[in-house]
């Protein structure tokens, strides 16, 4: 067994709904705690998939994930080559560890951030230097980072909106911290609530890719797309960083099914921006009611929002009894409660109110 692997906890996956349900015993279970899209998936994806044909069950899935990556191609500019493909961006993110990290190198994350960054780096014996985020608004602290740059720091990631947070930051900011990391790190923007983004016009940071060989950029088809149980997410990184991943990644990591269902996502847009105007209604309305009510909350630009709650586990508990199941352990007090359909967020905000007038 390797050293690195004996003091880890590893990563804490969703319980099956029905689980949850009979443990509980609840009738009526609403998942709030995954950042899933509250409004399913594409109908075109449902077609696509009970169409796609069976007699190809005993051949291998193509490897190389042809057709959706001539599609990502053509929509993001990014020359099929500097593409890889995951089993769920999960997959890429435990991939950069392997690849680059070694025993007794460094990565820096924000605090808080997604946990599965931390987890893989330390099953390679790498050190985790973490940055607290601002904490009056939640936003990295940049200057912090370029600070804690030593020779030995490989990856730098930049959750953009940050997970639990929702915190998102400008495409300027990112761009001025980039120009002042140095060429041995490398810097990791995950992007996979990128869509959710409203306060900039075209948030994304795929056009930094031809000017930092540094830069890497990933997504994921399992929030806004709405394919959490298929699996696909991929990265857009220099062609020699791609070629390395390519090397070492698992040849059929994903089956025919997954790429059929993230093809048919991919080109229903209107889906996409139907969710992303759902979202961005409900998100406003979620932080006027945070605001009204004194409870300090972020600025998201996610599918979720992230509050401050003086009793954070009872209200997760009271929630949780009345068909609502919410993020509870990122950090004390706070909870991150994914935004749903309108009929719930308004059930859930009461609750709430009631709670703080006990
Ligand atoms: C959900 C999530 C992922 C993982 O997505 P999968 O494609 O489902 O593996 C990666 N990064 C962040 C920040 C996430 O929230």
């Amino acid at each position: 067994m390797k050293e690195s692997i004996q003091r880890l906890n590893s990563y804490i996956p969703e319980e099956p709904l029905e689980k949850v349900k009979q443990k509980y015993n609840l009738t009526h279970l609403v998942r709030l705690s995954a950042n899933e899209n509250p409004f399913g998936t594409s109908p075109t994806v449902k077609d696509a998939v009970v169409k796609w044909s069976f007699e190809e069950s005993n051949r291998y899935p193509d490897s190389y994930a042809s057709e959706l990556r001539d599609l990502i191609m053509k929509k993001t500019g990014v020359p099929k080559e500097q593409l890889v493909f995951g089993s769920g961006l999960d997959e890429i993110l435990e991939l950069l560890s392997r690849t680059f990290l070694e025993k007794d190198d460094e990565i820096l994350v924000a605090g808080p951030t997604f946990s599965e960054y931390a987890l893989h780096a330390k099953i390679e014996g790498a050190k985790v230097v973490n940055i607290p985020v601002l904490a009056d608004t939640g936003h990295y602290d940049l200057d912090k980072f370029l600070d804690n740059i030593t020779a030995k720091t490989k990856l730098i990631w930049l959750c953009n909106p940050n997970n639990p947070t929702g915190v998102y930051e400008s495409k300027k900011n990112i761009r001025d911290f980039i120009e002042q990391v140095p060429k041995t790190a490398l810097v990791l923007i995950d992007e996979a609530y990128i869509d959710y983004v409203t306060d900039e016009s075209i948030p994304t940071n795929f056009e930094l890719l031809s000017q930092f060989e540094n830069v890497a950029v990933l997504r994921t088809f399992s929030k806004v797309y709405g394919l959490a149980n298929y699996r696909v997410g991929y990265i857009a990184m220099a062609p020699k960083l791609a070629e390395y991943l390519q090397t070492i990644r698992l040849p059929y990591n994903l089956n025919s099914l997954a790429q059929t269902a993230a093809i048919s996502a991919f080109k229903d847009q209107k889906f996409v921006q139907y969710s992303v105007q759902k979202n961005a209604e409900e998100r406003e309305k979620w932080e006027e009611f945070l605001q009204v009510n004194g409870i300090k909350f972020f600025h998201s630009q996610a599918n979720f929002i992230y509050f401050k709650y003086f009793d954070a586990d009872k209200l997760a508990d009271k929630l949780l009894q009345n068909g609502f199941q919410v993020r509870r352990g990122l950090q004390k007090n706070w909870l991150r409660v994914t935004i749903g359909k309108n009929s719930d967020n308004v059930a859930i905000q009461k609750i709430i109110a009631s709670d703080l007038n006990r």
